[in-house]
């Protein structure tokens, strides 16, 4: 029999949508995924330190502890969890099918809460099989504390939020941050440019780019070109970490769903209905412009209230 609601990620969004389906008697079911995206059970926040910015909790949690929370709450009201990662969907005709690597199943309303996942650039020397993961790393608060890093001198891409956090983070281990971006302007947010701005240790080299990236069997040298002057310099490094954005967790949906041209689902505005009536995507899957987690959070609530009104419309 299909189940009511199958809930397919979680970060805040599958949480929340599941701790409000489940209030709703309607029994949901939850993906939670098997490092799907390359990302642990619990999404993005998994990946960081502090949280400072989530309501209810004015020391700050970490990203980590949040997560247990959002799962255990989940729990508490009958969500049954899976760890497992949704590899296809049906959307042709309702319920709908997917398959996970364990299971199959059917759903008459399905809540897309795959989020997003880190950027890699094609540099030259970073690539699977060069030096990835020998030095060159999309999350610093995973890999940054590694003794091959420790008072040394890394590099971190982008000039976002994620940017701004990691050179920080990483500027308690390395003897030196030089944060690599492309432009002179910043997409953070003031705080937290504020913050590396003060950072002694962190050196801004803007309108720059990172052109290779060199060593034997770990990192040794990047290679940045000056894009105002076009001069090159080779200098030393340990590690270069990638904080340039996301890209959303849509390939297992197969172009069934509407998507922008960046992969990111399509919802009706001010809605997390898609293009497939039954089907509602919350969280960063769908939202490239305020990517928060009290944001996805938000959307999964929307998500769960929207498909138990769709159920009481078409049994
Ligand atoms: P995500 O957190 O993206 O999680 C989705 C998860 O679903 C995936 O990670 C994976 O585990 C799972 N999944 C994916 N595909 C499948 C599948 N096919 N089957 C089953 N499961 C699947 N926001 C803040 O508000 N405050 C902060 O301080 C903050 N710090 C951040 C620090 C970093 C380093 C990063 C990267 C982001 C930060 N953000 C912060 C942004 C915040 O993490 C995201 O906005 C939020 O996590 C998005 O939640 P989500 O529910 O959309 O899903
Ligand atoms: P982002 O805001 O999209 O910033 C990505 C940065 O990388 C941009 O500066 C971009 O440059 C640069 N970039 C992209 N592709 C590049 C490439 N190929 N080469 C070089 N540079 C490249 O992404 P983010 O910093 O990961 O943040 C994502 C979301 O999470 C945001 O909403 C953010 O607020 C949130 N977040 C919040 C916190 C916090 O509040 N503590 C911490 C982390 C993240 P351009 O600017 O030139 O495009």
């Amino acid at each position: 029999m299909a189940h009511p609601v199958v809930i397919i990620g979680s970060g805040p969004a599958a949480h929340t949508a599941a701790i409000y389906a489940a209030r709703a008697n309607l029994a949901p079911i939850l993906f939670e995924g098997f490092m799907a995206g390359g990302i642990a059970a619990g999404g993005q926040l998994t990946t960081t330190t502090e949280v400072e910015n989530y309501p209810g909790f004015p020391e700050g949690i970490s990203g980590v502890e949040l997560m247990e929370r959002f799962r255990a709450q989940s729990e508490r009201f009958g969500t049954a969890i899976y760890t497992e990662t949704i590899n296809s969907v049906d959307l042709s005709k309702r319920p709908f099918y997917f398959e996970s690597d364990d299971q199959k199943g059917e759903a008459n309303a399905l809540i897309i809460a795959t989020g997003a996942t880190a950027k890699r650039d094609n540099i030259p020397g970073t690539r699977d099989g060069e030096l990835w993961q020998k030095g060159v790393s999309a999350c610093a608060v995973c890999d940054g504390a590694l003794p091959m890093f420790r008072n040394k001198p890394l590099f971190v891409i982008g000039g976002g939020d994620s940017a701004m956090e990691e050179a920080n983070f990483l500027s308690k281990f390395a003897s030196k941050v030089y944060l690599v971006h492309r432009r002179d302007e910043f997409r953070a947010s003031a705080i937290m440019l504020d913050r590396a701005r003060i950072n002694p240790k962190v050196e801004f080299m803007l309108n720059s780019r990172v052109t290779a990236v060199e060593g034997g069997n770990c990192v040794e040298q990047v290679r940045l070109l000056d894009l105002r002057t076009n001069t090159e310099r080779a200098m030393p490094a340990a590690g270069l970490f990638y904080a340039i954005g996301h890209v959303p967790n849509t390939a297992f949906l197969g172009g069934q769903l509407a998507c922008d041209e960046q992969g990111y689902v399509v919802t009706t505005p001010g809605t997390t209905q898609t293009s497939v009536p039954g089907v509602f995507a919350a969280g960063d899957v769908q939202d490239k412009k305020y990517r928060q987690a009290i944001t996805a959070a938000g959307s999964g609530c929307a998500a769960a209230l929207e498909a138990e009104h769709f159920l009481a419309a078409h049994h």
